[in-house]
């Protein structure tokens, strides 16, 4: 099979909320607050699976951990991004490479970027180099900005066949 290459792009966003462990990426960034949702609330796992599944031309996250079901309350993002590849790759797909921009006003994600690069790069078996981090502030505009929520946005490029 000739090579076959599609780009996906991913979105989420998340309320800011006290009494939750702040997960992104799959991993815990201390703060004295964290995210709303169904799931663990990680904005970053959920843009990342949104991208790999609108690539693959599958149904949104939305259709495939219904927020209604309670089979998916409490349940881990790293969990549903593991079924999400795994039917990506079912399907032939492998990722090429992952590019991520997080806004959040606080916390401060400087030091944490590298660490969730290697989560990232652990829960999708790629290599850290295929995986761009970046972490921005709202510059103090909307809902990000004053620190009510969390925002994610991901491309990926998926790629099947050999050249
Ligand atoms: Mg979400």
């Amino acid at each position: 099979m000739a090579a076959e290459w599609r780009i996906g792009i991913g979105y989420d966003i998340h309320a800011v909320i006290p009494n939750r462990v702040l997960m992104l990426g799959g991993i815990e960034v201390p703060a004295d607050f964290g995210l709303s949702g169904h799931t663990d609330g990680d904005v970053v796992l959920h843009a990342v699976i949104d991208a790999m599944l609108g690539a693959a031309g599958l149904p949104d996250i939305g259709e495939h951990f219904p927020d209604g079901d309670p089979a998916h309350k409490g349940r881990r993002s790293s969990e549903l991004l593991e079924e999400a590849l795994r039917e990506v790759n079912g399907l032939g797909w492998w990722i090429n490479n992952l590019d991520l921009t997080i806004r959040a006003e606080k916390p401060k994600l400087a030091e944490h970027k590298n660490r969730l690069r290697q989560s990232l790069a652990g829960l999708l078996s790629l290599d850290p180099e295929r995986i761009g981090v970046k972490a921005k502030t709202n510059e103090g505009f909307d809902a990000v900005g004053e620190g009510r929520a969390i925002a994610c946005e991901a491309a990926l490029i998926l790629k099947r066949g050999v050249e």
